[in-house]
């Protein structure tokens, strides 16, 4: 059972299988078809029907792949009811019960993997080498968290005597039911979100994106087929606004993990604790920088931040949208940079060479339109700043140069394939202008010198730090290798997905003594 690690189709084209890898991918393709043009219930349990609907719509031109339900207030209180009666049965099942659970999902979902890959192509636009990258991830969550439970056997503990006739134990305990609300950019999200609360004896209400409802369905099927009782793992579909909502002014609630925006992950974070301090898990976003000294490898430097900005159309927390250039090579990198971004044209990201996806819906293409004439007046747009006029949403990857620091650009997370320039003297200063953002999730540095890399590993406040990452600048985390959190307003706990620490935020501890 090995981690996918390294991606399945990285592995596939070292073991010349890459000719296999795309015939497999464009079977999937046509083989999901199946499962379009239907409607899908809620699960509570039993499968629910709601008065009102919501549509999954694909970026790839704009039609309808199926109906969802959109949840009511009923169906979040009836799912609160059954949940709480019934996660303290899955906890005493037991660790390892629940851990070869997930190893199970973690090999079924293996076994599916192009199926699901070729899902996330439909609906949130995923090339195929993202799109499988994503599933990959979401299997190797599965693994990793279950083998750190193993491994930490539960994270209960005996803790000795305190006085001869006694003895004690410390227990982790779940806290009950989590919420779980995801986001759209990776359904290894959905999975590690859902899988973190569950393995550690929770039960969870899943709120899925709107933009991947099918996948998550698929998978909390998949889950119950593993052995995830319904009774501790509900579905349901809907408006975040709404179910969310009504999720965290629960009582019953006993917990929330949140990826997502940071207006809408501080709102339910501080709605969730207003009567009893809960558990609030909010991962919110980034304005990830990658600096590049006097002392960079230029060709590396280029090739890490074009991945970095525009891999997935820019719609990663972890996406460089912000570049720092030191003045010595300013003038020669954005040459470079802009030569580079100027070949690359959005496309169908079915196609076997599309490295540019449409962005996810209709709101995220108006959203760059609209901050086009922004780019405009705040810097010098160098290319891109224009949206294809066809069926589906498909943008251009954007470079400003010379913006200042209070730019709208540069405080704010876009999401999009934008990607902001500023100009730096000295390491100091640029380190400096980047902890004043308000964010703090991830950043690179391009330079081949060891002690500017130490200066900036050692004073730079965000959670995942790259040196020279070809392959990435800012963005690429891999389970358990880059334990993947957030600082400041990126995240709330400091402890990160795919970490040594991540179960433990679902668990509260029970100090248990018998005497006798
Ligand atoms: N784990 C992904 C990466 O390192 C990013 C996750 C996200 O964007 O939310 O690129």
């Amino acid at each position: 059972m090995p981690f996918e690690n390294e991606t399945t189709f990285v592995r596939m084209q070292k073991q010349g299988r890459e000719a296999e890898f795309h015939e497999r991918y464009e079977r999937a393709l046509e083989d999901v078809r199946r499962y379009f043009g239907k409607e899908y219930p809620n699960i509570v349990v039993r499968d629910i029907t709601e008065e009102r609907k919501i549509k999954d719509v694909s970026p790839i031109d704009g039609s309808e792949i199926a109906t969802f339900q959109l949840a009511s207030k009923e169906s979040v209180g009836e799912a609160l009811d059954v949940l709480n009666r019934n996660y303290r049965s899955w906890y005493w099942k037991g660790y390892v019960h629940r851990a070869m659970t997930f190893l199970r999902a973690a090999e079924m979902l293996s076994e599916r993997k192009f199926e699901f890959a070729a899902l996330l192509t439909y609906e949130n636009g995923k090339n195929r080498t993202e799109a499988m990258a994503d599933v990959d991830e979401g299997i190797d969550f599965m693994r990793y968290y279950a083998l750190n439970l193993i491994e930490n056997q539960g994270f209960n503990r005996f803790t000795g005597r305190g006085y001869d006739n006694e003895e004690s134990m410390s227990y982790m305990k779940p806290y009950g039911v989590f919420a779980v609300i995801a986001p759209f950019n990776f359904f290894a999200i959905t999975v590690g979100m859902t899988t973190g609360p569950l393995i550690t004896g929770n039960a969870v209400v899943l709120k899925p994106s709107s933009d991947i409802p099918l996948a998550s369905y698929l998978f909390v099927r998949l889950l119950h087929e593993a052995g995830v009782p319904k009774e501790v793992l509900a579905f349901l579909s809907g408006s975040g606004g709404v179910v969310g909502t009504a999720l965290v002014e629960d009582p019953r609630i006993g917990g929330l993990v949140f990826t997502g925006s940071k207006d809408v992950g501080m709102k339910l974070f501080h709605k969730i604790s207003e009567k009893v301090p809960k558990p609030a898990i909010t991962e919110m976003g980034g304005k990830d920088c990658v600096v590049v000294t006097n002392r960079a490898n230029l060709d590396k430097a280029v090739q890490g931040v074009i991945r970095a900005a525009f891999g997935y159309a820019g719609q990663k927390c972890s996406a460089a949208s912000l570049v720092f250039v030191q003045s010595g090579v300013y003038d020669r990198f954005l040459d470079m940079l802009v030569k580079e971004a100027s070949k690359i044209k959005p496309d169908d990201p079915r196609k076997k060479e599309t490295f540019l996806n449409p962005v996810v819906n209709r709101d995220a293409f108006e959203k760059y339109r609209n901050l086009i004439p922004t780019l405009q007046k705040e810097g010098r747009v160098l290319t891109g700043a224009r949206v294809e006029e066809r069926p589906g949403f498909y943008v251009h990857p954007t470079i400003v140069a010379d913006l200042s620091d209070d730019a709208y650009t540069v405080r704010n997370e876009l999401f999009l394939p934008i990607l902001g320039v500023l100009k730096f003297s000295t390491l100091e200063e640029a380190v400096r202008r980047i902890n004043s953002l308000d964010y703090g999730l991830t950043g690179g540095i391009f330079s081949e010198d060891p002690e500017e890399v130490r200066y900036y590993f050692e004073n730079i406040d965000v959670g995942v730090v790259y040196a020279n990452r070809a392959r990435g600048a800012s963005t690429g985390a891999m389970v358990g290798s880059q334990p993947f959190v957030g600082w400041k307003l990126s995240g709330s706990t400091g402890k990160g997905t795919g970490s040594y620490y991540y179960l433990q935020q679902f668990l509260r501890e029970q100090a248990v003594t018998v005497a006798h």
